[in-house]
């Protein structure tokens, strides 16, 4: 395992160092996928958060490797198409959701080393105590919140009639937490009602888990972050119908008109889903850009409606070569 690590992590260093490589990031740019930067690194390694966390060294780690081998430039800038004739490949970050560790743990850093950030905020947790399902349930279940919180949750999917968590109880820390992941991808296909009702069965944390809009105006009167929507409720949009999906585009939309000076022209869909309809119900709010899932190089071709990003996991963080082997295989015609 360790091997094939050293080999992916060294075809990684030889991918950006050759022409080949070179080549192929000549005029592109790579717009990177985050969601969370969590206050230590031991945290983020495990399996069922290393995924969507990554630790704070991970993450200086990355930005110092990111100003090393590209330009680190705002997202608006990237997507200019006069600007894609530079030398060096372009990059840049964008952060899903809204999490309040953006402004506390991951903006310092991104000020100290003056890399430029767009966050994505799902406008209904903004200032409010609304918290998302994925981390309330997965992390009562893991134990954060201690066993009596663990146990009621389980009770609780026990008499509504959801499938329970298997290997909860295995010793093995690591396979624990697979399992945790696996189980928590198995809940996204729900009804986001029942995942409301789940999370309310989840003690409520200290401190709220998302942004507020003080943090949003001081971050972006700082001129390294912008703001832009990524769903109001987090709803998946390919599931709403119609009337449903209007109301959650113009809400998103008109939060952030209200509580930014100069939001983004981007939408980003929650999990990345969009389909026909929903490009153009994203279109006819006036969004020229949108942000997907999908992997790949953006050279200015391609739907705007959908644009492609490479997502950051603590492992990839820790070890960059190992994004720059992805990015090249993404890269490849
Ligand atoms: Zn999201």
């Amino acid at each position: 395992m360790a091997i094939k690590q050293l080999l992916k992590r060294t075809s990684g260093w030889l991918y950006l160092n050759s022409s080949v490589g070179r080549n192929q990031l000549h005029g592109a740019g790579v717009i990177l996928m985050l969601h969370r930067v969590l206050g230590n690194d031991r945290a983020a390694n495990l399996p069922h958060r290393n995924e969507l966390c990554v630790g704070p060294q991970a993450f200086e780690h990355l930005l110092v490797w990111l100003r090393k081998h590209f330009d680190c430039v705002p997202l608006m800038e990237l997507l200019q198409p006069n600007a894609l004739r530079t030398e060096r490949p372009r990059v840049a970050l964008t952060f899903d959701d809204g999490w309040r560790d953006n402004a506390v743990n991951a903006y310092p850093l991104l000020q100290k080393h003056q890399v430029p950030a767009s966050i994505f905020l799902s406008t209904d947790f903004i200032g409010s105590r609304q918290r998302f399902w994925w981390e309330s349930v997965g992390e009562t279940l893991w134990g954060s919140h201690g066993e009596k919180a663990r146990m009621h949750l389980i009770e609780h999917l026990r008499i509504t009639g959801h499938p329970l968590p298997v290997l909860l109880d295995d010793i093995d820390v690591d396979r624990r937490s697979v399992a945790l992941l696996h189980y928590l991808q198995g809940l996204k296909s729900l009804d986001p009602q029942e995942l409301e009702r789940l999370t309310n069965e989840c003690p409520p944390d200290s401190l709220p888990q998302a942004l507020d809009w003080h943090q949003v105006r001081a971050m972006e009167a700082s001129g390294l972050v912008r703001f832009g929507p990524h769903g109001a409720s987090h709803s998946i949009l390919t599931g709403l119908d119609d009337v449903r999906l209007h109301e959650e585009i113009s809400r998103s939309r008109g939060a952030l008109q209200n509580g930014c000076n100069r939001p983004l022209p981007v939408y980003c869909y929650p999990n990345g889903d969009n389909d026909e309809r929903v490009r153009e119900q994203v279109a006819n709010h006036d969004y020229p850009f949108a942000l997907g899932t999908t992997t790949g190089l953006y050279r200015g071709a391609g739907d705007p409606l959908n644009l492609p990003r490479f997502g950051v996991s603590q492992r990839t963080a820790r070890n960059p070569e190992l994004l720059s082997l992805r990015i090249f295989r993404g890269a490849r015609p």
